[in-house]
């Protein structure tokens, strides 16, 4: 069994079609276990999310309730080849951890040179901390290409549960993240598990993934869920 503290890939009813409060997720991620709770809402690009102020705001929240401790920042939507994101450069210092990720109504799929730029581009970013689903085959990329990238700018790949998840869009396979692995290995590119929760009894929720590092026997150095300790180079929180 894979030890697992963490969980920074989830979302609340702020973000417009996810079902529960920040309390709530709170709650869930106490009796799931986890030390470290991040609560990333889709940024304002997604249709039914919140407005810039509401993150601009997040200062107010209290990072440690009932002995954990939650982050608040963005899951933001990269919007061009560019790596463009969907909040201004002003509020982005605020948020304690930024996801980057590409959705189909604020980046449609579009060839495999032009996905994988996408993601490297948002990843010179220096306040993306994480590349979210990257496994999503609805989006070719060169892997390689974004494996590198990850490791050149310090930011970390998400291997998504939900994607996994048979009622997902997504539907991404386990081949591909054999593949995936392989490449992480060969870079020593960490990873993290990420539930990308909607509602609070996903948080923590990292099964399908976790039965896949360990069918690939995926060294545990490379696994950040395992420690605090491990994610905290990677995260604007604690680098401000
Ligand atoms: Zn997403
Ligand atoms: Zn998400």
């Amino acid at each position: 069994m894979i030890r697992d503290v963490m969980d920074l890939h989830t979302h609340t009813i702020a973000s417009g079609h996810a079902y529960n409060t920040i309390v709530e997720m709170v709650k869930a991620a106490g009796k799931s276990g986890l030390k470290l709770l991040g609560i990333t809402e889709h940024g304002p690009a997604m249709k039914g999310s919140c407005h810039p102020i509401y993150f601009r705001n997040l200062k107010v929240i209290p990072r440690e309730r009932d002995g954990i401790t939650t982050l608040f920042g963005a899951e933001l939507n990269i919007l061009d080849e560019d790596g463009h994101v969907d909040l201004p450069e002003e509020i982005l210092p605020a948020m304690d951890l930024c996801v980057a990720s590409l959705h189909i109504p604020c980046f449609p799929p579009k060839s495999l040179e032009e996905n994988t730029n996408a993601y490297i581009h948002a990843m010179k970013n220096p306040y993306v901390n994480i590349i979210g689903h990257p496994d999503d085959p609805r989006y070719p990329v060169d892997l390689r290409a974004v494996v590198e990238a990850a490791k050149e700018n310090h930011v970390l790949l998400e291997m998504n549960n939900s994607s996994l998840a048979p009622t997902s869009f997504r539907k991404a396979t386990i081949e591909g993240y054999l593949k995936f692995l392989d490449l992480c290995k060969q870079y020593d590119q960490p990873i993290l598990m990420g539930s990308d929760a909607h509602v609070d009894i996903d948080v923590g929720n990292h099964g399908y993934v976790a039965d896949i590092l360990e069918f690939a026997q995926f060294p545990e150095h490379l696994i950040i869920n395992t420690d605090v300790e491990k994610v905290k180079p990677y995260l604007n929180y604690y680098n401000r």
